[in-house]
């Protein structure tokens, strides 16, 4: 767990407001992230979704490119010391790790960006982009995200009591995040997940970069 400093674009300053929007959406496991994710890039299809290096296993039925780059961690290393890399964290003993090109070019490009990491790189994140949205997902209960890691089938009783205590750390930094949404509806969390993200739109900054010349037209400055 030893997060490097963040670094800042090329000129050193932190990178200027875009018209896209950076959404950092963190949760303990079991608390229905993934879902809840999936589920707004089916509302919203010109979100894009960054794909993280992984030293961790494929699971059955991930894929290369889709769900991860899988990387051993030699290839990890190698391409944390060439700057390749955005943030980084270990979790659950695995290496992760945003691709730092391939946010650039988004944010560069204007698209909105959803990142699905763990707090440690989500604070590293929003140290970068100041204006990116950190958004803490968390279960109803412990009970409620017990059950649910039980109910997947995925794991086994010790690695779901290593995920309970794990989860239990993790909801104690929800704080950092500056929205917190509780999973206990599927319908109603995805809603609030919908609010945030067109809330974020409607930023100053974003409406500046998005509508430049309406908002020169009415004289408005800032
Ligand atoms: P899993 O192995 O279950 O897919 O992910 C384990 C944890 O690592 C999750 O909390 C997930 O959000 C986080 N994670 C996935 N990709 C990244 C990444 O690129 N950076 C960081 N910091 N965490 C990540």
């Amino acid at each position: 767990m030893n997060p490097p400093s963040p670094r800042t674009s090329q000129s050193g300053k932190p990178h200027p407001v875009r018209a896209g929007s950076l959404f950092v959406v963190a949760a303990p496991s079991g608390a229905g992230k993934t879902s809840l994710v999936r589920a707004l890039l089916d509302r919203e299809p010109r979100m894009q979704l960054s794909v993280s290096f992984t030293t961790r296993a494929p699971r059955p039925g991930e894929i290369e490119g889709r769900d991860y780059f899988f990387v051993d961690r030699a290839g990890f290393e190698q391409r944390r010391e060439d700057g390749e890399f955005l943030e980084w964290a270990e979790v659950h003993g695995n290496l992760y790790a945003t691709s730092r090109r391939w946010i650039e070019e988004r944010m560069a490009a204007g698209v909105d960006i959803v990142l699905e990491i763990d707090w440690q790189g989500a604070v590293q994140v929003q140290r970068l982009y100041p204006d990116a949205v950190g958004i803490f997902v968390a279960p109803p209960s412990i009970q409620a995200l017990h059950e649910r890691l039980v109910g997947r089938g995925q794991d086994s009783v010790e690695v779901i009591a290593q995920r309970v205590s794990a989860a239990e750390a993790e909801l104690k930094q929800a704080h950092r995040f500056q929205y917190v949404i509780i999973n206990q509806d599927f319908t109603r969390a995805l809603g609030e997940l919908l609010t945030i993200v067109e809330a974020a739109r409607l930023r100053f900054a974003q409406q500046k970069a998005r509508h430049a010349e309406t908002f020169d037209a009415l004289g408005i400055r800032g």
